[in-house]
């Protein structure tokens, strides 16, 4: 698999001149590797050539840390009082062109430009992004199994009170739900009640929730490495005339954005299936974000489902698709899936029912 990979880099280095891949933190380096960087002062970093074995070069204490793979790649651990920049310049040779992680610490692209002075420097992402983003069927097996447990997530919260709480307190909840289901890690759990609502990245804080609010939770972790990432959209009590008006347009806009997530398909289309008909709905300014982001390894990666993005959809895209319509001072509204494009078309990986829910 590692092997395999790697291939496919190279063949997309030899398409954009790059002589090497340098990958540091972020979630390249796993995914060639497997092994994860620690984000210290000290460099991790795997060397890539295009053609020749792949370095990776390691703090001799990390190294004991580091499952060595023959055939992909060779470990060189350095030592305290070794300067790891110069080791990383000196195998990477003279290349006219290299591709750094996009994560990399500044001080360490600082450190190689200076020490490969001929070498230009673009972003990894170049080389990677796209190959990330089409998964194999073990990857998209890792968000089915992740989307499930933030479904149920979503199902039991239902059944919960969210009158007289704070929106920390049912943020607390989602992350301890996330993590009871087997998530190793929770990402985030935004909850967001009443005029918060409107605000897609609301800090959840100590507004209580009270009856008429609509809550936008959206939560997601990490689990075997894949990333989860649901919204679901609550009302405490009977919604209001315009809420229920406005969610119906934003149920039709995602199921019409989903609908149109097919293999072929460009990104922006999608996109532009969700926003025409909230547009037409008279929300076209109240929707302020791109429909969609891809998701993997990073709960954020390519391909992005935005307005000028020409990319075509690709079997093995795995993204979100979330619109949602926000009222500045009044409430919100979003709904998110994973959405997996297939030969047969495209495959919702969360299940969780998406009409606004009623709880106490
Ligand atoms: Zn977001
Ligand atoms: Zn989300
Ligand atoms: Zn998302």
């Amino acid at each position: 698999m590692f092997e395999d990979r790697i291939a496919r880099a190279r063949g997309r280095m030899e398409e954009l001149g790059v002589g090497v891949l340098l990958l540091s933190v972020g979630a390249d380096l796993p995914y060639f590797t497997g092994y994860t960087a620690m984000p210290l002062e000290r460099l991790t970093m795997l060397v890539l050539p295009r053609a020749g074995e792949p370095t990776l070069v390691v703090p001799a204490l990390e190294a004991p840390r580091v499952e060595e793979r023959p055939g992909v790649f060779t470990i060189r651990p350095w030592a305290e009082t070794e300067d790891p920049v110069a080791i990383v310049a000196g195998l990477a040779g003279r290349p006219g062109r290299a591709a750094i992680g996009d994560r990399t610490w500044a001080t360490f692209v600082l450190g190689l430009q200076e020490a490969l002075p001929q070498t230009g420097f673009v972003p990894a992402s170049r080389v990677t992004g796209m190959l990330r983003a089409q998964k194999d069927p073990a990857e998209i097996d890792a968000l089915r199994a992740a989307a499930r447990v933030v479904d149920a997530v979503a199902v039991a919260m239902k059944e919960r009170p969210f009158a007289g709480r704070t929106e920390a307190d049912i943020s607390r909840e989602l992350v301890e739900r996330i993590l009871g289901g087997g998530h190793e890690r929770a990402n985030f759990a935004i909850v967001a009640s009443g005029p918060n609502a409107a605000s897609p990245h609301h800090e959840p804080g100590e507004r209580v929730v009270e009856a008429g609010d609509s809550v936008v939770c959206d939560f997601g972790g990490t689990m075997a490495g894949y990333c989860s990432d649901i919204t679901r959209t609550f009302v405490v009590g009977a919604p209001s005339a315009d809420m229920s008006d406005l969610y119906q347009v934003l149920f039709q806009a995602q199921e019409a954005a989903v609908q149109a997530a097919r293999v072929g398909v460009s990104c922006e289309a999608v996109d532009a299936a969700a926003r025409s008909i909230i547009a037409a709905a008279g929300y076209g300014d109240f929707f302020i974000h791109r429909t969609g982001h891809g998701i993997g390894l990073e709960e954020h990666e390519d391909p992005y489902l935005v307005s000028g993005n020409p990319t075509p959809l690709a079997a093995g895209h795995a993204f979100s698709i979330e619109p949602g319509i926000y009222l500045p001072g009044r409430y919100g509204a979003r709904i998110e899936d994973i959405v997996v494009a297939t030969e047969d078309g495209p495959e919702r990986l969360n299940e969780a029912p998406r009409e606004l829910a009623i709880v106490g």
